[in-house]
């Protein structure tokens, strides 16, 4: 399933519109013409300082994501910080999608939210002789659900933040259900529970959503190894946060 084809998906556009739009964002039409939808889930885990030529790696010595020891974002640090830069992968986290895999010894399913590890080099809990043959969204069954964007090129980039918000609310516009998931923030998608927690309960008012922006922000930890400054790609967290949950609104 190529992006452009579940971009332009008529299915897909009517039942998951933010899964269309996420797929419509990622790189340039030529990219989306070739690269599928189980590319970008599984898509290798990105660092300024690992993004680069053999001869540039080389000449800081590597770090530890390939050839070398340490790493240079923190160098005390026993695990990779290299971040998930997937436009779908927090999508499929907030929508709590389920991916089956197949091998020479079977198939099994695995939950989005079980898929994607805490480490730039273990990023994925998939073993490297399985294929990803289906995703399986659930029924839409009155939530609603949507993905924003950070980058600095709108036409063609990465995200260095991605919110995928995902809301469930009684015909009197109480949230029954929310889930906030950060992306390019961290190995992983990042779920911030305690900001979906902020909002059960509540109507989508200006002061709930600017709540669980601040909780969303609080918990985002953007380190220097993609583009932007990390402490204004923090500042901004809670801003994407509004903007996704106004538009649920
Ligand atoms: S976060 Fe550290 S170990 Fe990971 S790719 Fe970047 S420099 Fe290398």
């Amino acid at each position: 399933m190529t992006l452009t084809r579940l971009a332009e998906d008529e299915r897909v556009r009517a039942a998951y519109p933010s899964v269309a739009y996420a797929a419509s964002t990622i790189s340039t039409p030529l990219l989306r013409n070739m690269g599928t939808i189980g590319g970008n889930l599984l898509l290798d885990t990105r660092c300024n300082y690992y993004d680069q030529s053999f001869e540039w790696r080389k000449s800081i010595d590597f770090c530890m994501k390939r050839d070398g020891d340490i790493c240079w974002v923190a160098p005390s640090s026993p695990v990779c910080w290299a971040v998930n830069s997937s436009d779908e992968a927090p999508l499929m986290v907030a929508l709590d999608a389920k991916l089956r895999f197949i091998s020479p010894d079977g198939e099994r399913e695995v939950s989005a939210r079980e898929l994607y590890g805490a480490d730039g080099i273990n990023y994925l809990t998939k073993r490297p002789d399985e294929l990803l043959v289906d995703i399986h969204l659930p029924a839409v069954n009155g939530w609603r659900a949507t993905y924003v964007k950070l980058r600095r090129r709108a036409s063609f980039d990465f995200p260095v933040l991605g919110v995928a918000a995902r809301v469930k609310t009684a015909a009197d516009g109480t949230v029954e259900e929310a889930t906030i998931v950060l992306g390019a923030v961290h190995p992983s998608p990042m779920i911030v529970k305690e900001a979906g927690a902020a909002l059960v309960g509540r109507r989508l008012t200006d002061e709930a959503i600017a709540e669980a922006g601040e909780i969303a922000q609080h918990q985002a930890r953007p380190l220097d190894n993609t583009d932007f400054l990390p402490h204004w790609r923090k500042q901004v967290v809670s801003t994407y946060v509004g903007r996704a949950l106004r538009e649920l609104r």
